[in-house]
Order: structure tokens, then sequence, then C-alpha cells
């Protein structure tokens, strides 16, 4: 475990070279890491299933979860004790969720969502606070502020802050370059904030954080693949391809809502027509409905009522929207054969005017067996967004600033 502090170390041993307090624990031990990513996402679990899930000796497990117990990040759980065979009990090793705290905050246009989060990313606490500027030296202040009150309200050791930004984001410097709610570009959030709070600070596109947070403590544990796609304003899709997250060479892999499915279609606002908004997103299905029931002034929540209602023209609003949100499931599918599809995002709130049409076009457009894609739908529950970005801290507190270590 190197670079840790190690509070447990007993006096003569000889420690790991100190390194800067931002140091992951992991960086550069991917054998350390991927033993504690599984007792992590599969604990409480004895030595001896570790090797045999990761083909390592016991002796290799043993010897490296030895500096994790003694810096308190692991812990044999006393409660699970089994008995393998006669005469030699088995203790399972357990992460020590509250062996330290990150933070993690969704940055939306008008407010900011906070949660302090264990090593579990179980939720201790939830902050809320209003943006009325966005101007960048106001948008971190109340960052500070609202960081501030949850390392207050969690009391322990807090070691990382994860953000979560709508908009196209370089994860690796921490710089935000487009950021269409704020009307930001190449702002150095994670840097800038960085040294307003004193922590070390990660900064992620909020599709992916939502992406981590299910790969890490979610429906994506134990399986290699996985695509998240959100629905809502947008249409958001975040990939797991053997165990790593996928940026793409400009941090932009998973623009799933401008992928282009049909010709001559309505405009989008990136300036091309036919994406996959222009059909499945929020905005696109008002707009049918407004356009058919000639009430510029109608809300999504009235369409959505209307379209229960049995108004034909509403209905056939979220029926395009369906087939192309399973249209655009199967491209997924098709590009990437991944084992699962979460289905996640607001727009959840209305499925049951969409997700059989979708499921059914999925169906129709998968190829082959990549139909055997599981499709799971996960609606979103408060905080959600802010405890992917928590996620992400957690992530980069173990792994560092890389895209991960496969997960098996
Ligand atoms: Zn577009």
């Amino acid at each position: 475990m190197v670079g840790m502090t190690q509070p447990g170390l007993p006096a003569g041993r000889t420690a790991p070279a100190p390194r800067e307090p931002g140091d992951s624990r992991f960086d550069g031990d991917p054998t350390a890491a991927s033993i504690f990513l599984t007792v992590l996402t599969r604990g409480p679990i004895p030595r001896n299933e570790i090797a045999q899930h990761l083909s390592l000796s016991p002796a290799t497990v043993s010897k490296a979860v030895r500096p994790m117990l003694a810096a308190g990040y692991l812990v044999e759980s006393l409660t699970g004790t089994v008995d393998s065979r006669p005469g030699r009990p088995v203790v399972p090793l357990r992460v020590a969720a509250e062996r330290e705290f990150v933070l993690g905050v969704k940055l939306a246009g008008d407010h900011i969502v906070g949660v302090a989060v264990d090593l579990l990313a179980n939720v201790r606490a939830t902050r809320e606070a209003r943006l009325d500027s966005h101007a960048v030296d106001d948008v971190i202040e109340a960052l500070a502020e609202l960081a501030a009150r949850l390392r207050a309200d969690v009391g322990g050791q807090v070691s990382r802050v994860g953000i979560g930004v709508g908009g196209h984001v370089d994860t690796a410097t921490g710089l935000v370059r487009y950021a269409p709610f704020l009307e930001w570009r190449d702002v150095r959030l994670a840097e800038r904030l960085a040294a307003r709070i004193g922590l070390p600070v990660v900064v992620e596109n909020d599709v992916n954080s939502l992406t981590v947070a299910e790969q890490w403590f979610g429906a994506g544990i134990g399986v290699p693949s996985l695509a998240v796609v959100t629905i809502g304003a947008g249409v958001g899709c975040g990939l797991v391809v053997d165990g790593s997250l996928v940026h793409g060479a400009h941090g932009l892999a998973g623009e799933l809502g401008h992928v282009p499915i049909q010709l001559d279609g309505p405009e989008c606002r990136c300036g091309n027509s036919g994406c996959v908004e222009t059909l499945a997103a929020d905005g696109a299905i008002l707009d049918r409905v407004r356009a058919a029931t000639n009430d510029s002034e109608l809300t999504l929540a009235a369409a959505v009522e209307l379209a229960r209602d049995g108004h034909h023209d509403a209905i056939a609003a979220f029926t395009i929207a369906g087939e192309a949100l399973g249209r655009a499931l199967a491209i997924v599918a098709n590009l990437l054969n991944p084992h699962r599809i979460v289905l996640s995002g607001e727009g959840l709130a209305a499925s049951d005017l969409f997700e059989s049409v979708a499921r059914e076009a999925f169906r129709r457009h998968a190829f082959g067996q990549a139909v055997e894609c599981e499709l799971v739908t996960r609606p979103l529950p408060d905080h959600t967004w802010a405890r992917g970005a928590a996620a992400v801290a957690i992530q980069h507190l173990f792994l560092g600033p890389i895209t991960g270590v496969p997960m098996r």
C-alpha cells in the first residue's frame, strides 16, 4: 500500500517513501489495487477467496493485505467468521468504511448538491445551495462553503472531493472545457478549487460519474463491460470496457445524444440534425406535444399527464422517443457488446410511456447475441448525481488519475 499514512505501522518497520498528500493509495501497485477493489466490491471476503478470484497465491494476498490492515483501510470482519474446513476458521476481510470520507458535488446551472460518503459510498450527509452567479470565483466560493459544511457534518477525515459537471471535461487535468449550463469554457476547476479548500479535487463529466458509481457500487459490480445511458434534458452515456471507464481521445466518448439516427431529422442544438436527442430528450418530446396541442406554454409534466390520459398525439411523442431510445441502446450494444446497459436519468419518471417501445426497438435492432445484453432500469434516488461524483473521488483516492484497474 504505497504512500498511505500508516498509523498502525509497528515501530522499526520500513515505511514506504513519503509522497504528496494528494497521492492515491495504490498508484503504481496494481496487485494491491485489485485486492483492495475485490474486498471493496465483494467483501466481506476471506483471503483465500480473494486469491482464488484474482488467481494469486494465498501468500501474495496475505502479504498485500497486511499494510492495508495496519493502516486501517481493511478490518477483519468478526461477525462474518465462517469455517471452510473443520478446525480452520476463516476470517473475512471488509473495507473499514469510516476510515475516511470523500465529498461529491453535482454542479448544475442554478444550484449545487453535495454529499459526504464513506469509503463504501454510503451517503452520510447531504447539502444543497443555490447558485446565483456563474462567475467562476463565485461558484468556487459556493463549492468551498458547501464542502466546509459537509466536512463539519461528517466529522472524520475527508481526503478528496469529486465534482460532477454536465459537459466536456478533461478529467486528467481537471479542466472543464465546456459546460453549457454554466456557460463555462476552459475553466481549471480542479486546480482552483483544490487551492481554495486544501484538498485534492477530481472533476468528471456527470454521466461518467454516475457510471463509476454503478461500476463500483451498483449494477456494474462483477461486470467487466457496462454502459450507463441517461435520459432527461439530454441523452448521455458512460462506458466501462474491460473494467476501465472510457474517455476517448478528447474526453468525448459516449456522446450518444448526438449520434445521428434519422436522415433529415429535426435540427439539434449541436448544429446537426437527426441526433438521438432531437427525438428522445425531454425537449424533443415537449416540442412535439406543444405543436400537436397548439399550446406553447405546456409543461413536460402536463405532456406526461396528457399521454397518460390517452391523448393520441402526446402518446405518439413518447412512442417516437421510445423508438429512438431503443435504437440508441442497440447502437451501444452493437458497437461495444456490453454485458449490461443501465438506463437511468430523470426521464425515467415517465418510463411507463416509452419503456416497452424502447425495449422492443432494442430487440429489433440489436445484432445477433448483442440482444442478450441485459437492460436494467435504475430510477435516480435523491442525490444520485452527487454520489456519483463522490464515487469518482473514491476511485481517484485508491487508483489515482488513471481510468481504472480492470475489475474482475
Ligand atoms: Zn446533436
